[in-house]
């Protein structure tokens, strides 16, 4: 059976190192992204040179209606999906919670929360055996900051990926007899612009120092884990969350 995902946030950083290395497993791939066009259609270029079939859908996955029509789309041009990885994902400027206002709560709560929601409620409609579907795998991208919780930095951020944790392992109990397997992986302090989105592009080489194994990783090295939750290597593994972090 033709394997079919969807990556959000495959634009650049962990998402685009997933969506390579699907594309080179055999997936058709859909590079979901919200507004670098120029990052997206270069990344499906080069895939699609070398040989595989990808589509890119801007959506910001906090629309709701956004994430339907990418999901149609993807059924329409690349055939239905068997797997889904959740991980687009925002953070803002470092700052103590006193600090925060309402509005950013809100924003980051619907990406990172609402965003994962929309996506693993449309991807479990279409893939349960219950609904006619042929069952499939989600991986959900959470982060070693939910149970760190990012003191001084973002705890809004830490917090609504404690809620990710908690869906995965809720949904995953759900949909387990619809042949539908649901993980989460945490990564650490791994090497993509995030870390400017906070306001700090050296965050990591300032940490790297606190982490056991003394060096961030790289976007490969949690889309290697992502890629082995989604196949059937792990086959009996589901409402798991596995930490990609080097020991912290
Ligand atoms: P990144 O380099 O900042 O890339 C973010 C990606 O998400 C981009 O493709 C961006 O699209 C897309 N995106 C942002 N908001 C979106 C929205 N509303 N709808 C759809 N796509 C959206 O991030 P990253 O470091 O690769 O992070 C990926 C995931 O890993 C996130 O969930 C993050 O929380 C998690 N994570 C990262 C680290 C780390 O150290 N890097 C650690 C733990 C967890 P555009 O290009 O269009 O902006």
């Amino acid at each position: 059976m033709q394997k079919v995902v969807i990556i959000t946030g495959a634009s650049r950083g962990i998402g685009a190192a997933t969506a390579r290395l699907a594309a080179k497993r055999g997936y058709r791939v859909c590079i979901n992204y919200a507004r670098n066009h120029d990052a997206a259609n270069q990344l499906a270029e080069e895939l699609t040179q070398a040989g595989a079939s990808v589509m890119t859908f801007a959506a910001n996955v906090a629309d709701e209606a956004a994430v339907i029509d990418m999901f149609n789309a993807v059924n329409d041009t690349l055939g239905p999906i068997t797997a889904l990885v959740n991980n687009a994902g925002i953070l803002e400027k470092q700052s103590k919670l006193e600090f925060m206002s309402a509005g950013r709560f809100e924003r980051v709560f619907a990406v990172n929360v609402f965003g994962a929601f929309f996506c693993l409620r449309e991807a479990i409609k279409r893939m349960a055996v219950s609904n006619g579907g042929a069952g499939g795998a989600v991986v959900n991208v959470s982060s070693r900051a939910a149970p760190l919780g990012a003191a001084f930095e973002y705890v809004d951020y830490a917090a609504s990926k404690a809620a990710l944790d908690a869906m995965t392992v809720g949904v995953s109990q759900e949909v387990a007899a619809d042949n539908i397997r649901v993980n989460s992986v945490r990564p650490g302090l791994i090497d993509t612009d995030i870390h400017a989105s906070g306001g700090e592009p050296g965050r990591i080489a300032r940490l790297a120092a606190r982490v056991p194994m003394q060096r961030g990783g790289q976007a490969d090295e949690v889309a290697n884990t992502i890629l082995w939750l989604l196949s059937d290597e792990a086959s009996y593994v589901t409402g798991s969350v596995v930490d990609v972090s080097g020991g912290r």
